[in-house]
């Protein structure tokens, strides 16, 4: 398989400019985000599933209503066990069918909740956004037009940076300027592509 580095971090941490950074280099992006929607648009067997078990309170126009169904799986240990079985599988199998239709010589996995599904094992490598908890709360905020509380709430649902630091191979950090992270995009990407080619060696 292409050799494969999962981008993480934080809500606000930088990944998508950071992933954009690495594209712009001619690195092939597949992003877990996009799968996860993509297995349950419509016309995917596993909306007809999901449909069959919640009920049309679950759909609105033929899409899933990822809010109603969240609500759902919160109330429910069963239903989320039940949800997990059926989508983990499929959003697997469509990573793995993404990352080897990409092309360049290694490709990068932007995987927000790595730590949280335990996906680091996926990947030949993990490469953290590492950003202190002020930057990532004031850039949530203004990124996404939300108050600091509303900010520290979803900081909250997620793993914590010390979690994320525990599994990395590489750390970007991000606090500073986009200059400087520009300098270590580029040293990353010629080490990246080093250890890919070697790995092609084997
Ligand atoms: P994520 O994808 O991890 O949620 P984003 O890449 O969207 O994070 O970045 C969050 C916000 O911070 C965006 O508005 C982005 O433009 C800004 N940002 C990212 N990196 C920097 C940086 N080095 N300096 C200043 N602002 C940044």
């Amino acid at each position: 398989m292409r050799y494969t580095v999962a981008l993480t971090g934080g809500i606000g941490s930088g990944k998508t400019t950071i992933a954009n950074a690495f594209a712009d280099r001619g690195i092939d992006l597949v992003d877990a985000d996009v799968i996860a929607r993509q297995v349950v648009a419509p016309g995917q067997p596993a909306l007809a599933a999901i449909e069959s078990r919640f009920g049309q309170e679950v759909i609105v126009d033929g899409s899933l209503d990822r809010k109603a169904l969240r609500q759902r799986i919160f109330t429910s240990a069963e239903d989320k066990a039940w949800l997990n079985a059926l989508l983990h599988p499929l959003i697997q199998a469509e990573t793995r069918r993404q990352l080897a239709q990409t092309h360049s010589v290694w490709c990068l996995w932007v995987v927000p909740l790595l730590v949280e599904n335990n996906l680091q094992h996926l990947a030949n490598r993990v490469l953290v956004v590492d950003v202190d908890r002020e930057t990532q709360l004031r850039r949530t905020a203004a990124r996404d037009g939300i108050s600091r509380e509303q900010a520290e709430h979803i900081l909250a649902a997620q793993a914590t940076r010390e979690q994320r630091l525990a599994v990395a191979d590489d750390i970007i950090d991000n606090g500073g300027s986009p200059d400087s992270v520009a300098a270590r995009v580029a040293q990353l990407d010629q080490y990246y592509r080093q250890l890919a080619g070697a790995t092609h060696q084997d």
